[in-house]
């Protein structure tokens, strides 16, 4: 008897989510109101610093635009990121008008390796955007080092990297000018669509306001504050449509609370992976040092050279066992866009390119039961053990 399929993610939705949702809909307040207010209120406790301004957006690449667009990247600017990461991440530098500059990646964190990004630097750098691929920090240090010494601006696509720490501090809390949150369906916690922009930047935040909505600015007229009607405001810029709406913040309310429960819950499975695919010829993902949190938002495998199976044809054989399993991701050296953009070729991306070849990711998310855990584990090892 075939057991039913298990989708590679699904969101975990509970009563209280759903019941916030329902009160939202009678409040009769459905777009941006108080609700998004208090979920970005409740973010900033979240990350425990007074002076962190959280601004909800709805989506993570609005969010990313914002940060670039308030720092005021433009058309002659370039702004350097990995080139193994989703095209969200870079495709918001080109709304700009900006260049992107890829490098590659540390083969042994997965992430941008900051060598790489100082070697990338010239006279038209503008800014470093690191991703923190799979939940597992960047080398931020080196990263706001680097910045520092080159008078560059950081924004952080901290998309998979919600509840990351490094040095046992939040990611968000890491002194770049911004970072950015998403809560996609399939990120550790979701408002269907949404994101969160966070920065201690007064400047930053309040040109990320007002392009949030259309451009309105309505600090314009605070001077008259008792003068001015309720329904005069000033349109200062042509800015974009990128609020979240209550409905979607009220999920965000509960989500939030329950992401320490989540990350326990993603930390049991990663270590039950762990140990259950040690003997294998797999590559494990890399983990966060003692004492600091891997988010695992991914769980990526890499199939050893010594094991002659084909990528494709592992996750073929995953699917045909009835699980789903993905790719995270398909480098952006390779996509035609950025590869014809800026004529790109695989060799200069050896670590990305090779990770690319041998990984895939496989099911972690905290809707498993243990048994679901135990079916991807089985799967995995009769796969390698006799394909
Ligand atoms: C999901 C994701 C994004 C985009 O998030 P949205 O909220 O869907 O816009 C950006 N960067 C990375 C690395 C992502 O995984």
């Amino acid at each position: 008897m075939s057991q039913a399929f298990l989708p590679f993610a699904l969101p975990e939705i509970g009563q209280e989510e759903i019941d916030e949702v329902v009160d939202t809909l009678r409040s009769g307040w459905v777009t941006t109101g108080p609700k998004t207010r208090r979920f970005e209120q409740a973010f900033a406790e979240f990350l425990g610093d007074p002076q962190i301004e959280c601004i909800a957006v709805n989506s993570a690449t609005a969010g990313l635009h914002l940060a670039l667009e308030a720092i005021g990247i433009g058309p002659g600017d370039e702004v350097i990121t990995t080139t193994h990461t989703f095209t969200a991440t870079a495709e918001v530098v080109r709304y700009l008008g900006a260049d992107v500059v890829l490098v590659d990646i540390d083969p042994s964190t997965m992430n941008i390796d900051p060598r790489l990004v100082e070697a990338a630097i010239t006279p038209r750098t503008k800014a470093i955007l690191p991703v923190h691929y799979a939940g597992l920090a960047v080398d931020m240090l080196a990263i706001l080092d680097i910045a520092r010494r080159h008078g560059l601006r950081v924004v952080e696509d901290a998309a998979h990297a919600l509840p990351t720490t490094l040095e046992k501090e939040l990611i968000g809390t890491m002194g770049s000018d911004a970072t950015v949150f998403s809560f996609y369906a399939n990120k550790t916690m979701t408002t269907g669509e949404g994101g969160m922009l966070v920065t201690r930047n007064a400047e930053l935040a309040k040109r990320a306001k007002v392009m949030r909505l259309h451009g309105i600015n309505r600090d314009a007229f605070d001077r008259f504050t008792a003068k001015v009607p309720s329904w005069y405001y000033e349109i200062v810029a042509p800015g974009f449509k990128y609020n979240l709406t209550d409905i979607a913040a009220a999920l965000g309310l509960h989500q939030l609370k329950r992401i320490p429960a989540f990350q326990v819950r993603r930390e049991q499975i990663a270590q039950r992976y762990l140990e259950a695919f040690a003997d294998l010829p797999l590559v494990m993902p890399p983990q966060a040092v003692e004492g600091d949190t891997h988010s695992w938002h991914l769980f990526v495998l890499r199939l050893d050279d010594s094991l002659e199976m084909e990528r494709d044809a592992f996750i073929e054989q995953m699917f045909a066992r009835g699980i789903g399993c993905s790719v995270h991701y398909i480098p952006l050296h390779l996509q035609p866009y950025w590869r014809d953009r800026y004529g790109l070729k695989p060799e200069q991306f050896p670590h990305s390119q090779k990770a690319y070849e041998r990984m895939l990711s496989i099911p972690l998310y905290t809707a498993m039961s243990d048994a679901d855990v135990e079916r991807v584990i089985t799967a995995v090892r009769e796969i390698v053990l006799a394909p």
